[in-house]
C-alpha cells in the first residue's frame, strides 16, 4: 500500500472546498481516478451489495482499472441474493473483495446481549456488525468512497462529493452524490452491471434481512429498521 502523509492538516476547509468545486459537477468517474491518483491502493470503495449504486461505482473501477479496494461488510444477516451477488462480481470482475466481518460471532453476541439484539436494540446491534467492523476495515486507508447520494434521505441532502471525515480519520468521496435514481438505473442498463435481483422484487433499498421490508419507491428507505424512528446505520452519521 502506498505510504503517502494525509492528515487532517493538508485536507481542511480550503483545500476540500476547492477539491468540491472542482468535482460537484464532474463526473463520477473523474472523481474516481483522482482518487487513485491520489492515493493509488489507499483508496477503500464500501460495497454493501445491497444497493445498486455501489455497484455503479465498482463498475466504474474495475472499467478503469484503478488500484481502488473493495470492501464488502459482511454483518452475517445479510441476504442470500447479496452473499450471491458477490460471489457473481468476484467471478465476473476478477476483483479481490475484502470481506470484513464483526469480531463478535452471531453466537457471541446473543450470549453476550440477548438473542435478535436488532429487534430490541439496532443501534447496538449496528455497532457491533456494522459501525466497528467498518473503522477496522478502513484503518490502512486514506480515502473512503462510497455510494451515498443525496436524494436518498433528509441526513444525506447535503452529501458533497469531498468531505474530511473525523469519525474514521480520512477523506471521505461519494461520486455520486448529485446522481438521481434515474441515472444510477440508466448507468446499469447501459452496462449491464449485476445488481441484487431484490432491488426488483419491492426492495427499494436493501441491509441486512431481519431489517429490511419492502418499501415504495417513493421512500426508498422507508423499509429498513420498520417500527424503528431510523433510516441509518450509523457508518454515514
Ligand atoms: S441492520 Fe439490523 S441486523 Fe444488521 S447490523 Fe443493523 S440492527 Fe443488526
Amino acid at each position: 500500500m502506498t505510504a503517502t502523509a494525509h492528515s487532517p492538516v493538508r485536507w481542511n476547509d480550503t483545500t476540500v472546498q476547492a477539491l468540491n468545486r472542482r468535482f460537484r459537477d464532474a463526473p463520477p468517474e473523474d472523481v474516481l481516478a483522482w482518487a487513485a491518483a491520489e492515493f493509488g491502493d489507499g483508496a477503500a470503495l464500501t460495497c454493501s451489495f445491497g444497493g445498486s449504486a455501489g455497484m455503479v461505482l465498482l463498475d466504474m473501477i474495475a472499467r478503469q482499472r484503478l488500484p481502488i479496494a473493495v470492501i464488502f461488510l459482511d454483518t452475517d444477516l445479510l441476504f442470500p441474493e447479496t452473499y450471491a451477488l458477490v460471489a457473481e462480481v468476484e467471478r465476473r470482475y476478477g476483483l479481490p473483495i475484502i470481506r470484513q466481518r464483526p469480531a463478535l460471532s452471531l453466537e457471541d453476541q446473543a450470549r453476550l446481549h440477548g438473542p435478535a439484539l436488532y429487534n430490541r436494540d439496532p443501534d447496538r446491534c449496528c455497532a457491533i456488525r456494522k459501525v466497528a467492523p467498518l473503522a477496522e476495515a478502513l484503518r490502512p486507508y486514506q480515502a473512503w468512497i462510497s455510494g451515498i447520494r443525496r436524494e436518498q434521505t433528509a441526513q444525506r441532502a447535503a452529501t458533497e462529493p469531498v468531505a474530511w471525515n473525523a469519525k474514521y480519520g480520512l477523506l471521505k468521496l461519494s461520486p455520486l452524490a448529485a446522481w438521481s435514481a434515474r441515472q444510477v438505473w440508466a448507468y446499469i442498463g447501459a452496462h449491464d452491471v449485476p445488481y441484487n435481483p431484490l432491488l426488483d422484487q419491492g426492495y427499494p433499498s436493501l441491509g441486512c434481512a431481519p431489517c429490511t421490508c419492502p418499501a415504495s419507491a417513493d421512500n426508498p428507505r422507508g423499509g429498513r429498521w420498520n417500527g424503528f424512528a431510523r433510516t441509518e446505520c450509523g457508518i454515514h452519521t
